[in-house]
């Protein structure tokens, strides 16, 4: 399955998150530590998306594996920001490697990534995105299940709900209607970040006032990380972070 992370603090460079770390995000689109039975590698695509001032976020979306693009190295040594989501994609089968099914999926200044599968795809979710506007299907980013778990949060975001609670609501629905899916799910404004442990591992290291760090694994051995258990919900902003239990979200 995908990894993910997103950073909020002080401005660092997109290679103190790609690269630098022992187990930063390149080395698990290689070598991930802790699949869960979901794939092997995560090369069938990566982005990341980051803030350079107000009010949108930027986001670079390629649909090979992220050790192989030989310009992102340069790109990620020059480029700086305080707020930064970033994923690496293992397809799941019969979804398409195309550059606009990998995240971030975006709108506005929204960034959001999908980490696991929804389990009967696609005739599970059929009800659920029924619910969606006809044009929100008609253009989703990709025909894959994290495309529309995008759309699903996005519908409640532009309804004006919280990320924490927009994120719990849509894995509640989907859980509901797709038993034993997983779906570790990531949402930044670029101010906070909202975050589901649902079927995959999930880590956060805080410096409260400082900086947050969530990742689907930690980027390397420092004691500051914290596994988030699983079924729960992530709120953080740099100077606080809370984890609460999912309600509806047996798998
Ligand atoms: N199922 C999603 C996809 O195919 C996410 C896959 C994953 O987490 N590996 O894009």
């Amino acid at each position: 399955m995908c990894r993910h992370l997103a950073y909020l603090g002080p401005p660092i460079l997109l290679a103190d998150l790609l690269f630098a770390p022992p187990h930063s995000l390149s080395r698990q689109s290689w070598a991930p530590g802790d699949m869960r039975g979901g794939g092997t590698i995560n090369a069938d695509g990566f982005g990341v998306g980051w803030f350079d001032g107000p009010p949108e976020p930027i986001r670079y979306r390629r649909s090979c594996p992220l050790w192989s693009d030989a310009g992102l190295p340069a790109l990620a040594a020059a480029t700086r920001s305080g707020a930064i989501l970033a994923a690496v994609r293992s397809a799941t089968e019969g979804m398409p490697v195309t550059e606009t099914a990998a995240a971030p999926f975006g709108e506005g200044r929204w960034l959001f990534s999908h980490n696991g599968r929804v389990a009967g795809w696609p005739d599970s979710v059929t009800v659920a995105a029924g619910t969606l506007p006809v044009r929100d299907l008609l253009t989703l980013d990709a025909p894959t299940d994290s495309a529309l778990l995008w759309a699903l949060t996005r519908a409640r975001l532009r309804a004006g709900e919280p990320p924490g609670a927009a994120l719990a609501a849509v894995v509640a629905q989907v859980a509901a209607a797709a038993p034993g899916s997983r779906l570790n799910l990531l949402l930044t404004d670029g101010e906070s970040i909202a975050a589901t442990a649902c079927g995959h591992s999930l880590s956060v290291r805080a410096a409260p006032g400082e900086s947050v760090l969530v990742a689907s694994e930690p980027l390397g051995p420092d004691p500051g990380w914290i596994p988030v258990p699983d079924r729960s919900l992530l709120v953080a902003t740099p100077q606080t972070a809370t984890i609460t239990a999912l309600e509806g979200a047996a798998s």
